[in-house]
């Protein structure tokens, strides 16, 4: 049988690169809502609009056609047939992502892509709202969480310029994207009671797969 799982927590715990792998070896689909709260972000940016003035993002995505492509390794992300896969991983975006993933019609649009992306089973969606918003029936709910100073650590070890960012601003602008995601009022990021909890401060990244897919045979 094949399920639907949803991966929640929080930003830099791994979930998007455990989830890859672990779809890949299961044959599922993977979907990263994450990405799509960053195409939309870079749309905004893209047409110049202030991503604190709600009606106009809000009136943006009735222009915005965002698609998934699934690949062998991971996805291409399109935004009205322009390939942006690179440009959704910048700092302009990572530092404004946020503030328009708290705007509810922003939240309303990409949810409704993701439950219908998620319709046929066999998928694995990781993000913030999945077990609680997005799949509240999903058969199987995990909260990927790992402390601040790994997931700093692993973020900073992605930068392709490391002379360019330290440790200790990465740290902090992992801790502000918490805290904006843990308190805002649109479908803040929770454990549901019902997720099993993977923390990786102490598992390697094929010890997390590992895990992951343990949980999903179960
Ligand atoms: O997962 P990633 O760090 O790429 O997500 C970027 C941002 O998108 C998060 O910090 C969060 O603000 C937002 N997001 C969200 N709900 C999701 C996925 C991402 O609010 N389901």
């Amino acid at each position: 049988q094949r399920i639907a799982v949803a991966v929640d927590g929080p930003a830099g715990a791994g979930k998007s690169s455990i989830s890859k792998v672990v779809a890949k070896k299961l044959g599922y689909l993977y979907i990263d809502t994450g990405a799509m709260y960053r195409a939309v972000t870079w749309a905004v940016l893209q047409n110049g609009l202030d991503p604190t003035d709600e009606s106009a993002v809000t009136a943006l995505l009735g222009t915005l056609t965002l698609r998934l492509e699934p690949t062998e390794e991971a996805f291409i992300v399109f935004v009205n047939g322009q390939d942006i896969t690179e440009d959704i991983r910048s700092q302009s975006v990572n530092q404004a992502v946020s503030q328009i993933a708290s705007i509810k019609a922003v939240r309303e649009f990409l949810v409704a892509q993701q439950q219908a992306m998620a319709a046929a089973g066999g998928v694995i969606l990781d993000g913030r709202d999945i077990g609680s918003v997005v799949l509240p029936n999903a058969e199987l709910k995990i909260y990927l969480t790992a402390s601040v100073e790994a997931r700093a650590k692993r973020r900073w070890l992605e930068t392709k310029d490391k002379e360019s960012i330290s440790l200790e601003t990465i740290k902090k602008s992992v801790m502000a994207r918490d805290e904006m995601d843990m308190n805002r009022k649109e479908s803040p990021l929770v454990c549901v009671p019902e997720a099993i909890v993977v923390n990786s401060d102490n598992l390697s990244f094929d010890e997390t797969v590992d895990r992951m897919i343990q949980l999903i045979a179960a």
